[in-house]
């Protein structure tokens, strides 16, 4: 592997990234494709925290519809969000032999995992674990996406790197209009300004504030993961003329 830019890195999960091109929750060769891909991230001492989402069992504003009050509808969401990091620990331990923990932002200690405090994660990177962080930020009317931002802060990460199954950003939705032009590089004011589908307002503010640069890129691409701490093209890099990719300092590290 070329030599990777950025040495603590925070990636984001979609819990929809977690069913790979299957109909159900899991995809286990996903998962095992992604084991593989974090294995030689850490045999390259890269410290790697994960912020996992819930979109593959359930959402918040999807519960609503269905009459749930939106605090419990977000509660079952959080919940999710742990349900999904035990699996993915679960793959990385025994498919790849990955040292994790999970932690959750909503206490579920003992019998379940451990309870999130930066410092605590921080440790843990330090020690050479994968840090799985889960129960987003523990308060509803938020998302997984503002829970990665608030994580890659707090645990000085480098870079965000946001998993999705489509292959960056562009300027229509590539679904409906094969003509959509994929965007290689954006400002955050882009983001804001013309409404890209990147990650919610509040977690894109937190990055354009703190000059965290983001790489939106298909997580379900084998070497993609890796693409994206080298430098290679991949994806869309969304950043600020001011911030130089991998330049902010690593305080507490
Ligand atoms: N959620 C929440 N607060 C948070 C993070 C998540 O209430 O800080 C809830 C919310 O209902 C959300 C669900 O958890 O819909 C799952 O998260 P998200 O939709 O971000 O998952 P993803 O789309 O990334 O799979």
């Amino acid at each position: 592997m070329a030599n990777p830019r950025f040495h603590r890195i925070l990636l984001k999960l979609s819990g929809d990234a977690l069913g790979g091109n299957s109909p159900g929750n899991f995809s286990v060769p996903m998962l095992q494709q992604l084991a593989s891909e974090i294995q030689q991230l850490q045999q390259q001492g890269i410290q790697l925290a994960l912020v996992v989402g819930a979109g593959n069992i359930c959402r918040g504003t999807e519960l609503e519809q269905l009459g749930i009050g939106r605090v419990q509808a977000d509660t079952m969401g959080m919940l999710s969000t742990v349900i999904n990091g035990l699996m993915i620990q679960d793959v990385l331990q025994r498919h790849a032999n990955i040292p994790c923990s999970v932690l959750s932002a909503i206490s579920m200690t003992p019998a379940v995992c451990e309870a999130y405090s930066a410092s605590h994660a921080i440790e843990r990177l330090k020690q050479g674990h994968v840090v799985i962080c889960t129960g987003g930020t523990s308060n509803p009317y938020f998302t997984t996406d503002t829970a990665a931002s608030l994580r890659a802060l707090e645990l000085n990460a480098q870079v965000l790197l946001k998993a999705t199954q489509v292959d960056g950003v562009y300027d229509k939705d590539p679904k409906q209009h094969p003509q959509a032009k994929r965007y290689q590089r954006l400002n955050y004011n882009d983001v804001i300004q013309q409404q890209l589908n990147v990650m919610d307002l509040t977690s894109i503010c937190l990055c354009q504030q703190h000059h965290i640069p983001i790489c939106v890129f298909n997580i379900l691409q084998q070497g993609n993961l890796l693409r994206a701490i080298t430098g290679d093209p991949v994806g869309t890099w969304v950043s600020d003329s001011s911030a130089k990719s991998g330049s902010r300092r690593q305080q507490n590290s």
